[in-house]
Formats: structure tokens, sequence, C-alpha cells
């Protein structure tokens, strides 16, 4: 067996949000592992988690070892001096998710913060790290993330019923939003219903250059029930984005987000702390005075929070973009074959996980060992290996690394 590259089988999950059986690119990417129990129709399929984090872990296909455990076995596969500036041998978390209902309004605490929480209730904070993640869309993709600038945000508030939210004779700045934002999740339920029901009397032009609210609002209500306050905050304070097959977002610690529909790829640092104060269980959402006290206002503009992605010299033979976001944990880099096309990667330092989202093809390692690559196939790539991918009909490569 060769031991630095290894096929892996995922674990999925079922969250409310996630689609539905066979619509689910999550549930059907997990299904195609060999031993897989198949998609039930009626199941939702919302998260399939490729790494090392324990509460859902990646297993050897071959052994059922979990990935945590092999490389905790065998550190020399990871390569680089990752174990010693992570204290850990995968510090990034790759997951596809699929949803068709809003997920819950969150940020991911800093490391400060998430090393408190972990201590005071390290039954909902599991692990001491941030966690700042990055989306890639695999179909189109809407999604709420970031604050929107300042002066839409002052515009609207104006507006009846709006205004009664806006405290009395303050500058509208970041710290007045702060105030807004934890306002409007204060709301007893009442009020919000009896908001989003004045708010929907208007018609659209009175909006301006928002004039998608009334849409949202009344989506988000169906899916959430009149009264829930992610729905205002989301809505009036935030970013609405949609983005098209292989645009991402980076979403960095602290920033509010809310993710809407679609299937992405997301990659995040290895933790799963989250706080959450909308489109959730009332009695499962955090302290909204923590959550509003860690906000941060990064993004500020939807365009602020689009990731790029750019060539990069990693792929050999030019088919292979980059998504950079300015954190160290990782990057993840993307090999997009027409039919017949193939692709070489200069060998990584660091360690890897190799994910086929579209298509089927091979993968040759160090010019030896072939591997068929099929949707849903996940392969652990240790450092310092040159692999080549090819393919007869296309074929959709994404692979996380570190270095
Ligand atoms: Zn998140």
């Amino acid at each position: 067996m060769l031991e630095n590259v290894v096929q892996l089988k995922c674990c999925v999950k079922h969250d409310p949000w996630g689609k539905k059986g066979k619509d689910s690119l999550a549930g059907h990417l997990w299904a195609q592992t060999p031993g897989s129990t198949g998609i039930v129709d009626s199941e939702t399929y919302s998260e399939m988690w490729m790494g090392t984090y324990p509460s859902v872990p990646a297993r050897l296909l071959s052994t059922g070892e979990t990935l945590e455990n092999y490389l905790k076995r065998k550190p020399e596969l990871v390569g680089g001096s990752i174990k010693e500036r992570f204290r850990t041998s995968l510090p990034f978390l790759p997951k596809i998710l699929s949803f068709d209902k809003a997920l819950p309004l969150q940020i991911h605490p800093d490391k400060r913060l998430a090393e408190q929480l972990n201590l005071t209730h390290p039954d909902q904070f599991a692990d001491p790290n941030h966690k700042p993640e990055i989306a890639v869309a695999l179909s189109n993709f809407e999604l709420f993330a970031g604050f929107k600038p300042l002066t839409d945000i002052e515009w609207l508030m104006q507006i009846k019923p709006l205004d009664q939210f806006v405290p009395a004779h303050a500058t509208f700045d970041d710290e007045l939003l702060r105030k807004i934002c934890k306002i409007l999740l204060q709301l007893p339920p009442e009020t919000v219903a009896e908001t989003i029901t004045q708010l929907l009397t208007l018609p659209e032009a009175h909006f301006g250059k928002q004039r998608y609210i009334p849409g949202l609002l009344d989506r988000l209500r169906k899916q959430y029930s009149e009264s829930d306050n992610g729905t205002l905050v989301a809505v009036l304070l935030m970013n609405y984005i949609t983005l098209g097959p292989g645009e991402a977002v980076c979403v960095p610690t602290d920033s509010i987000h809310a993710y809407l529909r679609g299937d992405i790829l997301e990659c995040m640092a290895r933790s799963d702390n989250i706080l959450a104060t909308g489109f959730c269980p009332r009695p499962t959402r955090n302290n909204v005075e923590i959550f509003a006290r860690a906000l941060s206002f990064k993004p500020h503009n939807p365009e602020e929070a689009i990731l790029g992605r750019k060539k990069t010299d990693k792929g050999e033979l030019g088919r292979t973009d980059e998504y950079a976001p300015p954190f160290s944990e990782f990057n993840v880099l993307a090999t997009i074959l027409g039919a017949g096309e193939e692709e070489k990667h200069r060998p990584i330092e660091g360690p890897s996980i190799v994910v086929v989202t579209k298509g089927n093809g091979e993968m040759a390692v160090a010019g030896k060992k072939k591997f068929d690559l099929h949707e849903g196939a996940v392969f652990y790539v240790g450092g310092n290996v040159p692999v080549e991918f090819s393919t007869q009909r296309g074929m959709a490569v994404y692979r996380p690394y570190a270095e």
C-alpha cells in the first residue's frame, strides 16, 4: 500500500436545512464511496466533512482507521513544518455543503474568545481554535456575508417602521451598527413579526436600490416563521450576494454570515466553534450580548467579501486556479479539466485533501501508482508527492492544502 496517498471514507450530516435526497450534492458525493448505504429520498444531506475533526471524522477506506489516528502514527506523511506551526496534522477542515434553506446566522469567534468559551462551555465550544473560512460555489450560490456599507444601512433605517430601532442623536458609525444589530436580535417575536408584516405592505420602489428586500423578507419568513430575528438582521443589515460556479467568498473570524442556497466547497481552519443568533430554534441561540461584542465589520460591502482566484504555477500545465485567503491554515487548488485534458501538480510541502466534485478520471502518484477518480472520491495526499490528473470526459478536482 502506498502510505502517503490514501482513499478516505467521509461522513455526511443531516441538518434540517440540507437539500433532500438526490438533489443534494453533499449526499450524492458521499453516496459514491464504496460501501456507502446510499441515498434515502426523504432524508436531508447537509454536509460531508473531509478532515480530522473528531465529531465527524474521515476514515481510511481500506481499514476504517480515522485519518487523525493514521497521521498520528505516521507524522512523516504530513510534511513541512505543519505540526509545529499548527499543533495538528491537518490544520484545515474541508466540507461539501448543499442547502436550500438559510443556515444559522453566525460568526466564528477569534482565538481569544474561542479559548475562553472552550474553557467555560466545553460542551458547546469543543476546541480553542478560530475558524476563518472560505466558500467556493459549485452551483449558483446565494448568501448573506458581512455588513452593507453604512450609507445604505443609514438610508434604509430611516424608513418607518425601522426608524424606531435606531438610537437617537448618534453618529451613524460601526458602533451604532453594532447597537442596531443587537437591538434587532433582541426584539421580542411579536415585534419581529409586526415589523416584517409592515415592511411587506410597502411597494418595492420604496426601498430604492435595495428593492430586493421585500422578496427576501417573504422568502425567509416562510423558511423560519415570521418571528425569526435573523430575517431582519440578514435582509436589512447584511450584503446579499449571488455567485456562479467557481466564484468564492472569504469569511474572516468574527465576520457575520448566513448562507442561503447552493452547493459549495467550504474550507476552514480546523474548528467547529460557532455563535448563532438566528435561523435556528430560540433555545439553541447563543448569547446576543457576546455575539454583538465579537462582531467585526469586515467585509463592509459585497465586493470586499469576494475571494478571487488566480492561475498558479502549482499546476504545471496551466489548468489549475488557486484560492488564497489571507490566513495561513490553507489555500485551495481547483483543477477543472475538459475532455481528454490532463494536469500535473508540483509536490506540495504539506498535507492536502483531493476531492472530485464532477466527472471522472485517474490520478497518478509520483508517475507510477494510478488511482481511479470518480465523483465523491476523496483522498489524503501527504507532503512532497507529485500527482497527475487525467480524464477522458472531463473532471473537476479541488485540493485544499497547507504548507
Ligand atoms: Zn460559518
